[in-house]
This record gives structure tokens, sequence and C-alpha cells, in this order.
């Protein structure tokens, strides 16, 4: 479903991104972990192209990720991404949050979008918020309404980048949980996590990147039993 290979970036000096091959299957469950500015962030930016890379390429499903135009912006809307800080429209309802990319990009109609809207926010559990403002709404109820938001664009990939980091602990397992049904309906997704239960469980395979490159890359019980490089094991006993 992604495939990159011989991916590298620069953020001028800095080579933040060396030589990264990766293959994702459809279906697959990918957590990435590694230290902080390890490059977590910037390999899912270039996954829907929110990065340009330097050399190397990316395609989704088959198709090589464009440089830019409309092919772009098609393939781009079958990445959905949820980041750290919710970033849903705060003039706008739930519910109008939901409806609109569906209609501005997918150019789907108003009623089917709303229709698509309040399915999903069912599906996330915050149907009884539609019409509020998200301001109103808890963190927690945000980040899945963040993520109802990326499914109504129907992506055939979900990248998270950190989705729990920004919220009050009570609230990170209600978001854990509507990621947890989407793995288990076989949704291919790209997970950067601190939620070391989360990866446990739900991951299919942990890749640990240090330094812009994927170090090591194994099963979850592998990596946290056996973590095979010193790397690995530094910040394993750092966390655990
Ligand atoms: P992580 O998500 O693993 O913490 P990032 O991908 O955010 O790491 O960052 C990797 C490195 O690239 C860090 O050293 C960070 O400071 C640097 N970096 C990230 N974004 C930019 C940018 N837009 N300009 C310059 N440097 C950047
Ligand atoms: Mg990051």
């Amino acid at each position: 479903m992604v495939v990159l290979s011989g991916v590298n970036k620069h953020f001028g000096a800095l080579h933040v991104l060396q030589d990264v091959d990766l293959e994702i299957a459809r279906g697959e469950v990918v957590v990435l972990l590694g230290p902080s500015g390890s490059g977590k962030s910037t390999l899912c930016r270039t996954i829907n192209r929110l990065e340009t890379i330097d050399s190397g390429a990316i395609s989704i499903d088959g198709r090589p990720l464009p440089a830019e135009g409309k092919e772009l912006a098609r393939l781009r809307a079958e990445v959905g991404m949820v980041f750290q800080s919710f970033n849903l429209f705060a003039h706008k309802t739930v519910l109008e949050n939901v409806v609109l990319a569906q209609v501005k990009v997918r150019k789907v109609a108003k009623a089917e979008a709303e229709r698509t809207a309040r399915e999903l926010l069912e599906r996330v559990g915050v149907a009884a918020q539609a019409d509020k403002y998200p301001a109103q709404l808890s963190g927690g109820q945000q980040q899945r309404v963040a993520i109802a938001r990326a499914l109504a664009m129907k992506p055939k990939v979900m990248l998270f980048d950190e989705p729990t980091s920004a919220l009050d602990p009570e609230m990170v397992n209600e978001v854990l949980e509507v990621m947890r049904s989407l793995a288990a309906e076989g949704m291919t997704m790209v997970v950067v996590t601190h939620e070391m239960g989360f990866a446990r469980s739900a991951a299919d395979r942990v890749l640990f990147m240090a330094d812009g490159r994927i170090v090591e890359e194994s099963t979850p019980d592998a990596f946290f039993s056996a973590p095979r490089t010193d790397r690995a094991k530094d910040f394993l006993s750092k966390i655990l």
C-alpha cells in the first residue's frame, strides 16, 4: 500500500531521512518509535507530501506520489493524517468540520457528505456533539472528530503522529480505542506514539528510528523483549 525506496531528505545540513526503504502492506499496522528528533514526523509527512524529498521515490497503492498538481491532491486525499494538535476549524461546528473537505476536495454532494459525517461521528462516539464547536469539546472528543474528518476522505492509509500526546491522561484510551477498532477493521496505519501498550497490542510491526534511519524492524514482541541494537535498548531503558 505504501512503498518508500531510497528516500533522502535534508533540512539544510541536517540529513533527516537517510536512505529510507519501507514497504507497508494493505491492512498492516506499523508503529514508528524512536527518540525525539530521529525523523518520525518527517517520515510521516513525506508520505502525504507535506514535505518534499530530495531523492528516492514514494508510492501509494502502486501509484508514484507526484511532485505537484491535481494527481498529487487526489493521492494526498487517500492518505489521512491525524496530528498531535487537533487542527479542527474553530469557527465550524463538529459536523461542518467533517463535511467540509468531502465537499471541497472529494466533490461529494452536501447531503451525502452530512450523512457520511454523521455515520463517522457515531463510529468514533461523538455523534451527540455534532452541532457544537470544537472548543466546547474535550481534547479526546476533538481528536476523535479529527479522526472522523480524516476518515471522511475514505483514505487508503491513515498516519497518526503522536495523536494522544497532547491529551490529558484520562482521554488517551478513548482515542486509542478508536484507533484499535480501525486497525481491527483492516485500515492500513502508520502510528507514531509513546503509548507502548498500544504498540505492543495493536502493531503488526515496530520500526525503530534513530538519526534518520530505520535501524530496527521487528514484531512488537521481539522488539520489546529482545531489542537488537544499542540505540533501541537505550530508548527502551528510558521509557519502560
Ligand atoms: P521526530 O518526529 O522523530 O521527533 P522530526 O521528524 O520532527 O523528528 O525531526 C527530525 C529532525 O529534523 C530534528 O532534528 C528536527 O529539529 C529537524 N526538523 C524537523 N522539521 C524541520 C524543519 N521544517 N526545518 C528544519 N529542521 C527541521
Ligand atoms: Mg515528531
